[in-house]
């Protein structure tokens, strides 16, 4: 399905050294915030406007992660052979990134960690419930569990996509495993770890405390359509379509 590397058009070429750069810079997010240890976790980005998709290779420290390291991959998760990087393994998780893509062509970008919190309610096959509004503007609602999966075919990718699509929530837990997020890119789907991080271990520490407070659903929908919608700075679209009504 992959066109040979030779016939790219210059576009695609800097489509792919573009997502390079942003797969490589990114993962030094995962470290800033605490989500991974030694090797473990990844991200990966799609071409946009290609059949590929860009991801970390496997076993490279996270200091040595370089633009021209990042491994180039077709939607079925081969190696694109002679592309930068192809020498090398990508990451034992390709194959679940390449299925996401596959079957979700919304998705732009998938972060995989074992983050502690998060992998810790993943342990216990339960669901971050919405119980603070940052979760209810970010994931619209719970933070679901996904099935016990294991490494080497597509159960995990299957996983992450039979219980995402349709979901709100750009976060699954993996039961037993750890936390895939996916997003319109590569910052999207990081973004979406982070957060994950950071809701399941408030979330755990009011446990701690009592039983937290559950926030109505309308409020949830609300805090979510305004958060998705309106906040941030407007796009120009925006801007317009307000000084239009
Ligand atoms: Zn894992």
């Amino acid at each position: 399905m992959t066109q040979p590397s030779g016939s790219w058009s210059p576009d695609i070429i800097d489509a792919i050294r573009r997502t390079r750069e942003q797969v490589a810079s990114l993962h030094s997010e995962l470290t800033k915030y605490g989500l991974v240890i030694w090797t473990g976790g990844n991200i990966s980005g799609r071409v946009p406007g290609a059949d590929l998709f860009v991801i970390k290779p496997s076993g490279v420290s996270y200091d040595e992660l370089t633009p021209d390291n990042q491994i180039l991959c077709d939607l079925d998760g081969n190696v694109v052979p002679g592309t930068s990087g192809s020498d090398k393994s990508p990451s034992s998780d390709t194959a679940a990134h390449a299925y996401v893509y596959r079957n979700m062509p919304e998705v732009g970008g998938v972060v995989h960690t074992h983050s502690t919190y998060a992998t810790a309610w993943a342990a216990r096959g339960e669901a971050v419930p919405c119980v603070i509004t940052a979760m209810a503007d970010e994931f619209g609602g719970e933070i679901p569990v996904g099935p016990f999966a294991i490494i080497g075919d597509d159960s995990i990718g299957r996983g992450v996509v039979a219980t995402l699509s349709g979901h709100r929530s750009r976060a699954v837990l993996m039961q037993n495993h750890g936390v895939f997020t996916i997003g319109k890119d590569a910052r999207d789907a990081v973004k979406a770890a982070v957060m994950a991080e950071d809701v399941a271990r408030t979330v755990h520490i009011s446990r701690q405390l009592g039983a937290p407070i559950p926030i109505p659903e309308e409020s949830i929908d609300a805090l979510f359509d305004r958060y998705q919608n309106v906040y941030g700075q407007p796009s120009a679209a925006a801007v317009s379509e307000r000084k239009d009504s």
